[in-house]
């Protein structure tokens, strides 16, 4: 009980996946800049009597978003028929999974929180409509791209959290699982945010809740959250109920607008798809489908083993070649300490991606910007002295002209300051120590 307004946030994701070929079809799958309709078979413009064959690609794939997302992978699991009618969609339903989706209850952690994961299932992306010169045009080149569905539970309360959830999903997907370009600004990730506030005292399930639908970017998200709080809660606080219906986002006004007032399960009519068997998995085929470490298992173990800051664990982690890059660089030097590799990395001091510098040259670069300078110089004297004393030879030689004895000498004193030395400030006192013994 509370006696506040207090937001109950939840989230819809959807991702394509960078399959090959597409869903059901042997279409590519990558339809980014081709012309309209000219990626397209029978089975994806879904003419009457085209047999759909599901992707065992994409199948697994959403296995193993499932399993990142500790989710239970079901055994046996199934497509359905999900109809509605759209020009986007010229079957009049969408092959999508109802009731025995791919993955379920799993949770992802962001923010120090556990945030639930409801589910995770596998459908086919729709066309995609054209408004031009008072003309609306379909384009099916992205009809039955293979496209997961990842539904949270409505454990969110705040916009911040749910950035964080988000980036962190991100990340997991296209970073570590690579298996989306999970590219918002192409509109291969979409988000959907649901919203709905609960009344000072009342808990549970308010008795509405409102979806903004395809949102393309994370600040966006955040925008339209805070908006429809603030709608909503004017809306409770007049004593009335908002309206159960899906809004879109408008980036320009930001502002939400209305769609269309919500259906429900029951109005897509769902039902097994007769054209695709379902699916049995064993446990060991699911077995099979191996996960990485993760980048927040990385970031408690950079923390741990290389004793880092967490949040330079966390910069390092959000990007899978600089997360390989940093540690490929800590096991290559005992002179750098990996916080210092990670200063040099985080703060940009230095060129972190392979393709401009090589691991080598890095440490290289490192270590002469970490070795620090004695600057004492009677420790350098003492050093000096040392060598002199102990390698009259050398010294001899040097005196009757081999001048090339020096650089053996500023090699035993660069050993005795363990490298805490300038070389060149070493040549020179040893110079002047010798000539002046000489003298
Ligand atoms: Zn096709
Ligand atoms: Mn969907």
């Amino acid at each position: 009980m509370s006696n506040t307004y207090r937001p109950l946030i939840g989230l819809e994701i959807h991702v394509e996946l960078k399959t090959k070929s597409k869903m059901f079809c042997q279409c590519d799958a990558e339809y980014f800049g081709k012309p309209p309709n000219s990626n397209t078979c029978p089975v994806c413009l879904g003419l009457p009597g085209a047999l759909p064959v599901p992707n065992k690609q994409a199948v697994e794939w959403t296995i193993k978003i499932g399993k990142a997302f500790n989710c239970i992978i079901n055994k046996i699991t199934k497509f359905d028929r999900k109809h509605y009618f759209y020009p986007d969609l010229p079957k009049g339903y969408q092959i999508s999974q109802y009731d025995e989706p791919i993955a379920v209850k799993g949770f992802i952690e962001a923010n120090g929180k556990k945030f639930r994961i409801h589910r995770v299932h596998l459908e086919e992306d729709t066309g995609k409509l054209i408004h031009s010169r008072g003309e609306s045009l379909v384009d099916f080149n992205r009809s039955s791209v293979p496209l997961v569905e990842i539904v949270t539970e409505a454990d969110f309360d705040n916009e911040d959290d749910v950035v964080s959830f988000l980036k962190e999903l991100h990340t997991i997907i296209q970073q570590y699982l690579d298996v989306s370009n999970a590219d918002m600004d192409r509109g291969s990730m979409r988000m959907e945010p649901n919203i709905s506030v609960r009344k000072p005292g009342e808990d549970g399930f308010p008795p509405y809740k409102v979806e903004v639908k395809n949102i393309n970017s994370f600040n966006f998200v955040k925008k339209a959250i805070q908006y429809e709080i603030k709608r909503q809660t004017e809306i409770l606080e007049n004593g009335e109920i908002p309206v159960q219906e899906t809004r879109g986002y408008n980036e320009t006004k930001g502002i939400t607008i209305s769609q269309r007032v919500k259906e429900e399960a029951a109005d897509y009519r769902y039902f097994p798809e007769p054209d695709i068997p379902p699916m049995v998995f064993e446990q060991k085929f699911i077995d099979s489908i191996e996960i990485p470490e993760l980048p927040s298992q990385k970031l408690s173990r950079y923390v741990s083993e290389f004793k880092i800051k967490e949040s330079d664990a966390f910069t390092l982690t959000r990007d899978g070649s600089i997360a390989d890059f940093f540690e490929k660089v800590v096991g290559m030097t005992q002179k750098v300490a990996p916080q210092q590799i990670a200063n040099l990395i985080v703060n940009k001091k230095l060129p972190v991606t392979p393709t401009v510098i090589s691991e080598e040259e890095f440490v290289k670069r490192a270590e002469e910007q970490a070795a620090p300078k004695q600057t004492d110089s009677s420790v350098l004297d003492a050093a000096v002295k040392k060598v002199i004393s102990a390698n009259e030879k050398v010294v001899q030689d040097y005196k009757s002209g081999k001048e090339n004895a020096i650089m053996f000498l500023v090699g035993q004193v660069m050993r005795e300051m363990k490298g805490k030395a300038d070389a060149n400030v070493v040549k020179s006192r040893l110079i002047e120590f010798l000539t002046s013994s000489r003298a």
